[in-house]
């Protein structure tokens, strides 16, 4: 199974670099034999994923103290210029980035100008600073708190308080080591007069940022009077310091271009073989998982750089010119989107800190840059619903984003669907591989899981005439993605805390039951004065007052926390409440099954084993009950396919799951995306996925695959039917978990609504009891003559006290 492009670990972690492989192999193999070393193992690391950066460039100063032989950029000061751009034009800059999507911004400077011209110490003086480094970390901070765009820092030669200095405005810094070789300092090679050129002087700020854990590109720049053996040298050099820091992120392998004006305008340009060439030899030496880049605008035989083993463009700007290379304009996206397709490759953005370094933010990050930095962030640790896929999130009534079919196949995808098909059993590699699709390959996930679907429960949608009945949104518990309890650390969230008292719980089962209701899903906050006694009283009163009514209800954790009030065994406590009427169970209280996540998002609640245990012991005494996730949130696609294991593992046991229901995150009041500790919810594309990949790895155990309404609105509802989903879920009629954490796709949606979507996909409506099963007529009248909803009442908390039940 090929890697689906994404490291969750800094590639030496990771990856294999393969066999040791010595300078004497790299210069005398044949070019062919490198080539088809290196894009096997790019393969391997990376697979059918191109990564590219969409960025704005920020030339802050153009001045240098340097004056390398084959540069454009830099140049003395000129009467009537600046010699640094303002606030206000680094801001318009990046503004105009930020509108067109970009997440990077990239400042691009001479190295310390002041040290050579008054005028830049003059200006800098004017500005506030006495050098070009301290304006720099300002202009960072200001343009990420003005635009959110993440900065990356291209700052030259820097000491380690100067790198400590950055690493709490930017992302990620970088400087091209270009090369290891003091032979080009010599009178009439291109480094001399450029002190800061000296590549032992550049190794050590590499090291420097090392130690300082920031996450680094380098590389080396070809063709400017260097051996084939000196770029070996300088690539085994950086090696040696990521070895031992794990920082470098990127490995660029940039050419030469002769640029008029310069002195070396009639220089020799590397030629694609030798580029080539060195590009292999970066990839063998580095291995699968680091990246490795070379930049698209300098060379046009884009097929070719990526058959030497590429798997990133770099950054690319929709805005601003390539200010290093102003000759050679970027390429157009949607024009690199298609050579990288047809080379066999898929275009993904990316942020300016690497997949790797973002999983572990507390090792590689400012605490400043983490919450940015992951706001922008999908599962995969790329960027997010970058460009025409819009900004899109669970619960935000904004129109579905078109996701772009471009791109390559994955022969990796195409596999494990092939190996479903036929019967194989699903495995962690497998579903990883499948959340892994991107361009093309998403919509022949979700065909695999519609088909499949179409075979498991044919055209039919179900829904059920249901209300959710929350008795109390009071809670012991302090899960971070939770807006609807309150509690302790939660005062601040919308709402008032209440606690229903029994007469409303009751009126409202009654009312639902005349609207034609077939079932009350009745799950609440664990209130401190809750017992086993309190849930059978909530169920006694229900059933008491609407005795045809199927009662659903108590999640995981309220049966957990009812059996270990009562002192008993979670089977006795089972027990009790079936006696009392349940008749099954919400399979809530889930998000991650994986400890792992859990220890991050709900610490002080039930860890993975308990869930199920409360889940086998259910399904022993023949209570159903549902399965649910919810993702988008802190977790990656790695625990998304444990949770789906572990559920399909029990079911094979027990058969007890009815459906399963993901769940996408809502962010906008969660208490730890507010914190800045979470992602926007998944993205469009994840969301479509993760139904379409449970269908594929729940079958044939779990024939029933629900989608959200209320978190994604009818018509992301309505593209999951078509991705592996056969049911709507319930009408619920009073809906305020999800409301509570922001969404806007509102508290009911009454049958008729539910008929007109199915209908509009030219499916076939089924109302269904919450067992699938039939539903007398009498009932399905009822639901057509249903009047309004009165209003609710939220019995203030101190009244419940009074009237607790025994
Ligand atoms: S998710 Fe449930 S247990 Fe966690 S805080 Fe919210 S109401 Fe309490």
């Amino acid at each position: 199974m090929t890697n689906t492009g994404i490291n969750d670990h800094p590639p030496a972690d990771r990856f294999s670099p393969g066999e040791a492989i010595s300078r004497e192999a790299l210069l005398s193999a044949p070019l062919a034999d490198l080539l088809a070393r290196a894009a096997a193992l790019r393969d391997a690391g990376h697979g059918t994923v191109q990564t590219y950066s969409p960025k704005v460039f920020i030339p802050l100063t153009q001045l240098c103290r340097d004056s390398c032989h084959y540069c454009t950029f830099a140049h003395p000061p000129r009467k009537g210029e600046r010699a640094y751009l303002t606030r206000e034009e680094v801001l318009a800059i990046a503004r105009a980035g930020a509108q067109q999507g970009c997440a990077e911004a990239l400042f691009t400077l001479g190295d310390k100008p002041e040290l050579r011209y008054r005028a830049a110490r003059e200006e800098l003086a004017a500005l506030g600073h006495e050098t070009t480094l301290s304006y720099l970390a300002e202009m960072c901070e200001l343009v990420l708190r003005e635009t959110g765009l993440l900065p990356h820092v291209n700052a030259g030669v820097m000491g380690a308080a100067e790198i400590a200095a950055l690493r709490k405005v930017s992302v990620s810094q970088g400087l091209m080591l270009e090369t290891a070789s003091p032979r080009l300092m010599a009178k009439g090679a291109a480094h001399h007069g450029s002190p800061d050129k000296d590549p032992a002087v550049r190794l050590e700020t590499i090291r420097l940022a090392g130690e300082s854990a920031v996450p680094f590109t380098t590389g080396i720049l070809i063709g400017i009077g260097e051996t084939r053996a000196e770029r070996l040298d300088a690539l085994f050099a950086l090696k040696a310091l990521h070895d031992r820091h794990g920082h470098i992120q990127e490995i660029i392998v940039q050419n030469f271009r002769a640029k008029p004006g310069t002195r070396m305008a009639d220089a020799p340009e590397p030629d694609l073989a030798d580029h080539l060439w060195t590009i292999a030899a970066a990839r063998i030496i580095f291995g699968a998982g680091m990246s490795i880049q070379a930049p698209p605008n300098l060379r046009a035989e884009h097929a070719a750089l990526i058959g030497a083993g590429i798997n990133d463009w770099g950054g690319i700007s929709p805005v601003t010119a390539d200010h290093v290379n102003p000759e050679a304009p970027w390429p157009h996206i949607d024009d690199l989107a298609r050579d990288t397709a047809l080379a066999g490759r898929t275009l993904v953005p990316r942020l300016g800190i690497y997949p790797a370094y973002l999983a572990r933010p507390g090792t590689w990050l400012d605490p400043a840059l983490a919450t940015p930095a992951t706001r922008l962030s999908d599962s995969h640790g790329l960027m997010r619903n970058a460009g025409r896929e819009g900004d899109w999130s669970p619960g935000a009534i904004r129109p579905l984003p078109a996701l772009s079919p471009e791109g390559a196949h994955d022969p990796a995808v195409a596999s494990v669907l092939a190996s479903l098909a036929g019967g194989a059993e699903p495995d962690a590699a497998m579903a990883i591989t499948l959340f892994g699709a991107r361009g093309p390959d998403v919509a022949l996930v979700c065909a695999a899981a519609d088909r499949l679907r179409w075979e498991t429960a044919g055209d039919t949608v179900s829904w059920v005439v249901n209300r959710n009945i929350n008795y109390t949104n009071i809670c012991l518990h302090k899960c971070g993605f939770c807006a609807f309890s309150k509690g302790r650390g939660h005062e601040s969230l919308r709402g008032q805390p209440y606690d229903l008292d029994l007469a409303e719980v009751t009126r409202r089962a009654r009312e639902a039951w005349e609207r034609g209701a077939t079932e009350v899903c009745m799950q609440g906050g664990i209130h401190p004065h809750y017992t086993g006694d309190t849930y059978l009283a909530l169920l006694r009163a229900v059933k008491e007052a609407v005795p045809g009514l199927h009662v659903h209800a108590f999640s995981p954790l309220e049966v957990w926390h009812g059996a270990q009030t009562l002192g008993l065994s979670l089977a006795e406590y089972l027990a009790r409440l079936k006696d009392a009427g349940l008749a099954s169970l919400p399979g809530t209280a889930a998000e991650i099954l994986d400890d792992e996540v859990r220890a991050v998002i709900c610490p002080d609640k039930l860890d993975t084993a308990q869930w199920f245990a409360v889940m086998e012991a259910a399904h022993a005494l023949g209570l159903r009950t549902t399965a649910t996730i919810m993702f988008g949130h802190v977790e990656r696609p790695v625990h998304w396919a444990r949770h789906l294991l572990r559920i399909r593992a029990l079911q094979a046991r027990t058969g007890g799951f009815t459906e399963f229901v993901p769940l996408p995150f809502v962010h906008m009041e969660a208490p730890m995306y507010l914190k800045g500790a979470a992602r926007r919810g998944p993205t469009w594309r994840e969301t479509l996925l993760m139904h379409a990949v449970a269908r594929l790895v729940l079958h044939p155990l779990i024939g029933n695959i629900q989608t959200s309404w209320v978190k994604l609105g009818p018509e992301g509802a309505a593209a999951c039917l078509q991705a592996g989903v056969n049911d709507l879920g319930g009408t619920l009629m009073n809906e305020s978990i999800s409301r509570a954490a922001g969404t806007g796709h509102g508290q009911e949606m009454p049958p008729h609504a539910m008929e007109a979507l199915i209908g509009s996909l030219g499916r076939q409506s089924r109302q269904r009891s919450t067992l699938y099963g039939s539903v007398p007529a009498e009932r399905r009248e009822a639901t057509r003559s249903a009047g309004d909803l009165a209003e609710i009442v939220l019995t203030p908390v101190r009244s419940r006290r009074q009237s607790e039940p025994a």
